[in-house]
Order: C-alpha cells, then sequence, then structure tokens
C-alpha cells in the first residue's frame, strides 16, 4: 500500500515518489513539525497553503498527552488533528533520550514525566503500539540516540541496541496501511555509521533514516555522518534525514542523496521572530524593519508577503501579537517549501549542482549588502533607488523654499536651536566656531 518510486537521479541527488494511503509525496520533501497534533499557531488550511505535503507529529507527546487511546477514538491522527495529507510519527525515543534522568535497559527506556512525575516506560513493543493506534502513514522505528558527544564505545553500543530494538519494532508492526521507517545511528564515528547502515538496508522496512544528527555536531560532522551511511543504503528505499535542520543543511544533504527532512527550525525561530528569505535569516524586531514597507521577501508568493509589510510585522512581534508569530511562521514554512521545489525542479531538469552553487552564492552573501539590496533583483533594486531618489527630491524642495520640514516641536527649526525630532543639538563644529 506504500511505496517509493525513484524517478530521477542527478548525481547523488535524487527526485522520487512516495504513495501513502493520504496521498503521493514528491521527494526531496520538508515535513513541517505538529509536535502534539498541531502547528504552533497555525490552522490546517495554513500549513496547506505552505505547499506541505506531509507534517510529522510527535509520539512521545501524545502519549503523554491526551494518549493515543483519544486520538484513536477520534478515528486517528488524520481526523484528531483535521490533517487529511500524510502523517508521520516519530518513535518518542529521541524526546526520552534528551530528558536528564532516563534509564536505559534492553527491554526499554524508564523516565518521569516532568509535568506530573509519573514514571513511564517507553520500548520497542509499546512505540510500536502507540504509533499503530495514531494511525500515521509512516511510524519510526525505536532507536537508541546517543548525546553528543559520545564516545566510540557508547556509539558502538547503540548501533547493536538499535539493530535488536529495529528487529523487536519489525515483529510488532502489524498494520499494512502503515510503513516502517528503520534509523541508521552512530554518532560521528564513519566506520560505525557504515556498520549501521549496511545492517539496517538488510531489514525489511519501507524507508530509512539518518538518525542520531541534529544533536549539535554541527553542519559539517553531520554531512560526514550522511557521506559515511548513504553510500550503503539501497536506492529503491526512501532516505530520512531526521531533525534537519537550516536551508544549508537541506541543500547539502539533498545532494549527498536524501529525500526527507523535518525540523521545527523553521516555526520555532517564527517565535522568536525570525525569518528566511534567499539571503538568509533576519530577526524581524531589529531596528531597521521599523519603517520598512517591503513584504518579508518580495519574491514570496505566501499570505504574509502579498497583504503585510516588514514594519507591521516588526509591530506585531515588538508587541507580542499572537498574529506576528502565525505570520512569520506561514512565511517560514512557505520559503522551506519553495526551495524543496526548487530543488525538485533543478533534479528534474538534471541542473542540481548548478542550483547548489547559485544557492550558496546568495545564501551567503546575506547581511554583507545592505538591506534595500539585499531582497531585489537588479531591476527591482533600480526601481527602488528612483523611488527613493525621487523622494529624497521632494524632501530638499520642500525644505528649500514653502513649507519647512517638521523640526520636532515648536522650539525646533530656528538658527540652529533644539532642530531635529529628538531635539538633537548643533554640532560641535558649529558651536565651537560661535565661541
Ligand atoms: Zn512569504
Amino acid at each position: 500500500m506504500i511505496s517509493f518510486d525513484l524517478l530521477h537521479k542527478d548525481g547523488r541527488a535524487r527526485r522520487g515518489r512516495l504513495t501513502t494511503p493520504h496521498g503521493q509525496i514528491e521527494t526531496p520533501i520538508f515535513m513541517p513539525v505538529a509536535t502534539a497534533g498541531a502547528i504552533k499557531g497555525m490552522t490546517p488550511k495554513d500549513l496547506e497553503n505552505t505547499g506541505a505535503q506531509i507534517c510529522l507529529a510527535n509520539t512521545y507527546h501524545l502519549h503523554l498527552r491526551p494518549g493515543e487511546e483519544i486520538v484513536d477514538y477520534a478515528g486517528g491522527l488524520h481526523d484528531f488533528m483535521g490533517w487529511k495529507k500524510p502523517i508521520l510519527t516519530d518513535s518518542g525515543g529521541f524526546q526520552v533520550f534528551s530528558l536528564p534522568k532516563v534509564s536505559i535497559e534492553e527491554d526499554g527506556v524508564r523516565f518521569r514525566w516532568k509535568r506530573d512525575g509519573r514514571e513511564v516506560f517507553l520500548s520497542p513493543e509499546i512505540s510500536m503500539e502507540i504509533q499503530q493506534k495514531l494511525g500515521a502513514d509512516i511510524a519510526m522505528a525505536f532507536d537508541e540516540c546517543v548525546a553528543w558527544p559520545a564516545t566510540w564505545d557508547e556509539a558502538d553500543k547503540a548501533v547493536d541496541r538499535t539493530l535488536r530494538w529495529l528487529d523487536r519494532c519489525i515483529e510488532a508492526h502489524k498494520r499494512p496501511d502503515q510503513a516502517l521507517f528503520a534509523i541508521v545511528q552512530g554518532s560521528c564515528f564513519d566506520d560505525l555509521r557504515a556498520r549501521s547502515a549496511k545492517a539496517t538496508a538488510k531489514r525489511n522496512t519501507v524507508g530509512i533514516a539518518i538518525g542520531g544528527v541534529s544533536v549539535g555536531e554541527g553542519h559539517d560532522l553531520m554531512m560526514q555522518a550522511v557521506d559515511a551511511a548513504e553510500p550503503h543504503l539501497p536506492d529503491h528505499k526512501p532516505r530520512y534525514l531526521m531533525g534537519v535542520g537550516y536551508p544549508q543543511d537541506l541543500v547539502e544533504a539533498v545532494a549527498r542523496g536524501i529525500d526527507m527532512f523535518d525540523c521545527v527550525l523553521p516555526t520555532r525561530l517564527a517565535r522568536s521572530g525570525v525569518f528566511f528569505n534567499r539571503r538568509g535569516s533576519h530577526r524581524i524586531t531589529h531596528r531597521q524593519y521599523r519603517k520598512d514597507r517591503y513584504p518579508l521577501d518580495p519574491q514570496c508568493q505566501c499570505y504574509t508577503c502579498q497583504n503585510f509589510s516588514r514594519l507591521y510585522l516588526h509591530h506585531l512581534v515588538k508587541s507580542k501579537e499572537l498574529l506576528g508569530t502565525t505570520l512569520l511562521a506561514i512565511h517560514n514554512l512557505t520559503f522551506y517549501q519553495d526551495l524543496m521545489t526548487m530543488m525538485r525542479q533543478a533534479i528534474d531538469e538534471s541542473r542540481f549542482e548548478e542550483f547548489r552553487l547559485s544557492f550558496h552564492a546568495s545564501y551567503s552573501q546575506g547581511d554583507r549588502r545592505s538591506q534595500f539590496e539585499l531582497e531585489m533583483d537588479e531591476d527591482q533594486t533600480e526601481t527602488l533607488r528612483k523611488t527613493f531618489d525621487r523622494q529624497v527630491e521632494r524632501q530638499k524642495k520642500r525644505a528649500e523654499g514653502g513649507k519647512k520640514p517638521y523640526r520636532g516641536g515648536p522650539r525646533g527649526g530656528k538658527n540652529g536651536g533644539k532642530g531635529g525630532p529628538k531635539g538633537k543639538r548643533p554640532s560641535n563644529t558649529k558651536r565651537r566656531r560661535r565661541q
């Protein structure tokens, strides 16, 4: 019922199509994260309009609240959260291993839920049972994700345990309308990544993920982990790099043959007032946006960019209005989906390397240019300069003859008194001359 077709290869970059009971997914794809069954501050309709083909929900959060029984009672995750397209659930392992007091046994992991202190136990069998009740299109195997940095011995043990747990997951997974994905571990050790990938590839799962990345190792080590594992992954299975990442990470991982990604970054950063565009990431609360009437990205077709200016978004985020978060999240997720669309097109047309170079050229130039030049094409910059020049001309004329410009109050504007909007004093040079 769930299948993957590899449509085209351009170097190591791949174009594929994943068919699920809730529709087809064109890969490479980015999956937004609906942690507790919701993208924070957004409706499923908003999410669909960003171009999202699939989203991810967290087993750990849904198991603890409201519990998989309630989700099952609601008719499964799709009905529960009102999202009709495909969904992937993680295994809960990643969240558990990041908790401070967790005891790992061969059977599973035991931890206390910080909200009410109750003891919770998760194992491969329990994770499979929960995920089958949640009813996503794709379920993830329960793995052991070691913290970073880890020693070779720790990572080696986690690779073996993850394989033993994978076999238990395969045994416990019965739902035919749900695909099971295995996870490769091995931290930042090439030999372990290769061993884990080879052994995982032999198991019977629909897809394979590379886990244990995006845990603080940085871009270079992350790509090294992909390089070590990828050659051992079979062509006919989709590859998913878990919890990644920044736009540069996505481009580089696609170049290395990865098909699927998920990350909280575009929505989490939206909540702290950060937006993305093809020049990089920017903070909307920065003073430079206070009087900026341009959209976040003049080339973006999202609802936010079509209707709102940076100065309004600056105001919303500064005033802690919820709408600010929503509008930034809509834009950021659209930016990520547009990036994936561009990558898919580039692979289809066998020009991915060209795309990759041009992406890095413009993305890294980011903040080195002035804000006016930052977002504009040559033509747009020219138009903007002309408009700006005209405004300056008008102000000059107004200052020379007729009406005097506003100088900041009744005391302003006379013989170099307290002129200017903030009562700026005349310069030292002038004062010195008078003395
Ligand atoms: Zn936009």
